[in-house]
């Protein structure tokens, strides 16, 4: 069921008008539903309910602190890769006991911080990160509870920017190091072993390669299991995928019900870290038609978003389905590039799209709730868009419009 549907002619989110969001808060502007956001995490949820398990809700794909708390009182642990997102989630309610830090670059203050904190767990990626760790541990008198991010060498089949767990990318222990590195790391002080885990890729619309690198993962958990290494959880990362398109992924439960049953009678707790498939159709970005042009080649709808609030389509020549938030009196149309403002020819949200429209009118470009605002950036000096989260009829804005002025608030020139 899509919480974004069109009543009497007008796409609404939830009960509230797209149109009168536009009009109050003005364009470009995220707008997020509650009760989509809701219902991805528990139908996510519930799907691993035959299991011990714990969402660990992946903060990069959505940030903003209104959906981290959403899932907070959801009971969501957050997986994250920054100190800042580690901030986002203390200052969102989020519990850190709940919270696993995964990334390649963590700084030893940042190490000091999710310590300071509390964290559940450092999914650590490398020989060099489990040294520093423990160093950071031992000055700080406390213990870090660890567990490695292998690299199971898995063909996610997905966009080449967002596959991770293949040999040549810079994700995880390769994984014939892993086990030395896991009795390496059992003589470490200050350090705890806890867990295995992986993140092959995002957007996967099939559940094989993620069946496979579980395996390849439980493989090594029973060989450590054999060596006296005993562990608490195994952790299968983020990354599956919605429909943008044509695309078909698996369903929640099918995804669960391929993962769950192969981890047999082991006492592992099974942790997962979904992104996209959370927050991706809970959201749509609002713009509004600025011109209409008419090429020699082509035809340019210019509107008010540009690559900047949305980096997807630009970055993966990613596909959102673009709807006219006003339906009333369409008839066929004619192809058009959807392009921003900015100075790039890479700057386009949608292209060859047939529709009929008018200057000034507004559109929604759906399925831009993961990647969205979070990957926006002020380029071309622009003011980072609003963001408003409907709850039935009601809306609330839950991040102002950037102004001008705060983007050059931050800058000096000499003297
Ligand atoms: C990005 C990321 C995720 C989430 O990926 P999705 O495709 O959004 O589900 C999970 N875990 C790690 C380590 C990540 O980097």
């Amino acid at each position: 069921m899509s919480h974004f549907e069109y009543k009497n002619g007008e796409l609404h989110a939830e009960s509230a008008s797209l149109r009168q969001i536009a009009e109050r808060f003005g364009t470009p502007c995220y707008v997020y539903s509650r009760a989509a956001l809701t219902a991805a995490y528990r139908a996510f949820d519930a799907a691993f309910a035959g299991h011990d398990h714990l969402v660990c809700y992946a903060v990069k794909a959505n940030s903003n602190l209104a959906v981290l708390n959403l899932f907070a009182r959801l009971g969501s642990g957050f997986d994250i890769v920054s100190g800042g997102e580690l901030q986002r989630v203390l200052g969102a309610g989020g519990d850190p006991a709940k919270v696993v830090f995964s990334g390649v670059g963590k700084s030893a203050e940042e190490m000091r911080e999710a310590l300071a904190a509390g964290i559940l767990c450092f999914n650590v990626e490398s020989e060099a990160e489990l040294a520093r760790l423990s160093r950071v541990a031992a000055r700080a008198g406390g213990t870090a509870a660890v567990s490695l991010r292998v690299n199971p060498d898995v063909d996610p089949r997905t966009h080449p920017y967002i596959a991770t767990g293949l040999r040549q990318n810079k994700f995880g222990v390769p994984y014939r190091d892993a086990l030395d590195l896991y009795r390496r790391a059992r003589e470490l002080p200050n350090i705890a072993i806890s867990g295995i885990g992986c993140h092959i890729g995002s957007q996967l619309t099939d559940v094989t390669p993620f069946v496979a690198a579980l395996d390849r993962i439980l493989e090594l958990a029973d060989r450590l299991q054999a060596d006296g290494i005993a562990l608490a959880h195994v952790d299968i990362g983020g990354g599956l995928g919605i429909r943008y398109h044509d695309e078909s992924p698996p369903r929640v439960e099918d995804y669960a019900s391929a993962l769950a049953p192969r981890l047999g009678r082991r006492a592992l707790k099974l942790l997962l870290e979904p992104g996209r498939v959370l927050v991706g159709h809970a959201g749509v970005l609002l713009t509004r038609v600025e011109y209409l042009k008419r090429g020699p080649e082509k035809n340019f709808a210019v509107v008010d978003a540009a690559m900047n609030d949305l980096m997807r389509p630009a970055l993966y020549d990613a596909w959102h389905d673009v709807l006219p938030v006003s339906r009333a009196g369409r008839s066929g149309g004619a192809p058009y590039e959807i392009v921003g403002p900015v100075c790039e020819s890479g700057d386009f949200l949608a292209r060859g799209r047939t529709l009929e429209l008018r200057e000034a009118e507004l559109l929604a470009v759906m399925a831009a709730g993961a990647y969205g605002m979070s990957m926006s950036s002020n380029y071309n000096t622009r003011p980072r868009a609003a963001e408003v989260m409907v709850d039935g009829g009601d809306t609330y804005l839950v991040r102002e419009r950037e102004t001008v002025a705060q983007l050059l608030a931050r800058e000096t020139i000499l003297p």
